[in-house]
C-alpha cells in the first residue's frame, strides 16, 4: 500500500503543517551507496518495475548516472543507486507546535493516564471527572502493560541513533550506507541511525552503538563530524508486522491505535483517518491492520 500511504502521508503533513504554520514534512530523494556487491546487483535488477496496468518505470529506483557526484564527502567504491519519493517527517517541529496547539486550546491534561482507574460503562467510559462516549489508547508501548490490549501479539524493537553536525554536507538528499543520514531542519544537522535489537534489558543508549556508529561515520565519511547527541528508543513493533486499530471487539467504547513498529511515521495519518472514519460513520478498517483480526484472543 506504499503508494497510497505516501501520498496520504504527504498531503496530511502539510494539511497539519499549514494548521500549526511550521514545517512538517519534506521530499529528499536516497542516495543509496552499496555497502556490497550483491546489494548493488539486487538495486540494479529492480531498477526497472511494472507498474500495475503492465507498463516499465524507473521512477522509484533510479541507477544515479552521476556516479561521482558524492566523492568529495563520501567513500563508496561499489556506487551508488537513487530511490525517489522519499520524505522526512518533522517530528521535532510537529510535535512541540502541535502540544502547545492543545495546550492553547485547553484540551492537554500533561500528566500521566491510570488505566486502573478508568471505569467502562455499556455506551460511555468513565475517567476521573470525565465523561466520554470512547478511548482510544495511542499509547505506544504502554499498551503492552494495558489490561484491555497486553494480550495482543506485540515484539518491542530496540533502536539507537545519533544526531551528528556535519557542516558542507549537502542536505538536498538523505544517504544509505547500511545505516541512514537523514538532514534534520537547520543547517548542517543529521539524524544517523538506526539499529534493530529484539534483545534488550533496558530503553537506554549503550556504548556498543556508539562505537559500532561512529567507525562507521569515520570509515563512510571524509570531511568532519561532529556527534552532538546519541539517543535510544522502542518501536511499538508487533510479531506479524501489521498495525492494531479499530475497537474492542469486547468493550467498543475502547478503541486502539498502535502497533506501528518502524512505520509510525508513515502509517499512522493514514490509520488515525480509518479509525475516525469507523467510529463516526462505521467506515470499515483494512482488515490486515483490524484489531478485529484478534477478537478470540481479546474475549479472553
Ligand atoms: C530509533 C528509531 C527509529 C525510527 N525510525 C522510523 C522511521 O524512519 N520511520 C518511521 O515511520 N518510524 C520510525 N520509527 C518508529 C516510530 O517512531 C514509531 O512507529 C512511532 O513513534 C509510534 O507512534 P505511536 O504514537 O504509536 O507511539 P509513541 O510514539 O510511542 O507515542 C506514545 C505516546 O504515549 C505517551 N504515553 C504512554 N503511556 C502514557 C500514559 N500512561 N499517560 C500519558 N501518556 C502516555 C508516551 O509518552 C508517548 O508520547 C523509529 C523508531 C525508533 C525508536
Amino acid at each position: 500500500m506504499a503508494e497510497e500511504m505516501l501520498s496520504f502521508a504527504w498531503k496530511a503533513y502539510n494539511e497539519i503543517g499549514y494548521e500549526l504554520n511550521t514545517s512538517c514534512i519534506s521530499q529528499k530523494n536516497l542516495i543509496d551507496f552499496f555497502p556490497n556487491p550483491h546489494q548493488r546487483h539486487v538495486f540494479m535488477e529492480r531498477v526497472v518495475q511494472r507498474t500495475p496496468s503492465g507498463e516499465e518505470t524507473d521512477e522509484y529506483l533510479h541507477s544515479y548516472p552521476e556516479q561521482n557526484k558524492f566523492n568529495p564527502f563520501f567513500n563508496y567504491e561499489l556506487g551508488c543507486g537513487e530511490i525517489r519519493h522519499c520524505y522526512i517527517a518533522h517530528l521535532e517541529n510537529l510535535l512541540p507546535a502541535w502540544r502547545q496547539q492543545l495546550k492553547n486550546n485547553d484540551q492537554l491534561l500533561e500528566e500521566d493516564f491510570e488505566v486502573a482507574q478508568l471505569i467502562i460503562h455499556e455506551d460511555a467510559v468513565e475517567y476521573k471527572n470525565i465523561k466520554a462516549q470512547k478511548i482510544i489508547f495511542c499509547d505506544g508501548l504502554s499498551s503492552f502493560e494495558n489490561r484491555f490490549f497486553n494480550l495482543l501479539p506485540f515484539a518491542p524493537n530496540k533502536g539507537e541513533m545519533l544526531i551528528v553536525e556535519i557542516p558542507g554536507l549537502p542536505d538536498h538528499h538523505i544517504y544509505k550506507k547500511g545505516f541512514v543520514l537523514a538532514p534534520l531542519e537547520g543547517m548542517g544537522t543529521f539524524w544517523f541511525g538506526s539499529n534493530y535489537q529484539w534483545k534488550f534489558d533496558n530503553a537506554e543508549p549503550t556504548k556498543e552503538f556508539y562505537d559500532q556508529a561512529e567507525r562507521h561515520l569515520k570509515a563512510w565519511l571524509k570531511i568532519s563530524y561532529k556527534i552532538v547527541d546519541h539517543k535510544a528508543g522502542l518501536r511499538p513493533a508487533t510479531l506479524e508486522r501489521r498495525p492494531f486499530v479499530g475497537l474492542h471487539p469486547v468493550h467498543p467504547t475502547i478503541g486502539i491505535l498502535n502497533g506501528m513498529g518502524t512505520k509510525g511515521c508513515s502509517l499512522a495519518p493514514f490509520f488515525a483517518k480509518q479509525l475516525a472514519d469507523h467510529i463516526i460513520y462505521n467506515c470499515p478498517i483494512t482488515p490486515e491492520a483490524d484489531v478485529k483480526r484478534f477478537s478470540k484472543i481479546l474475549a479472553r
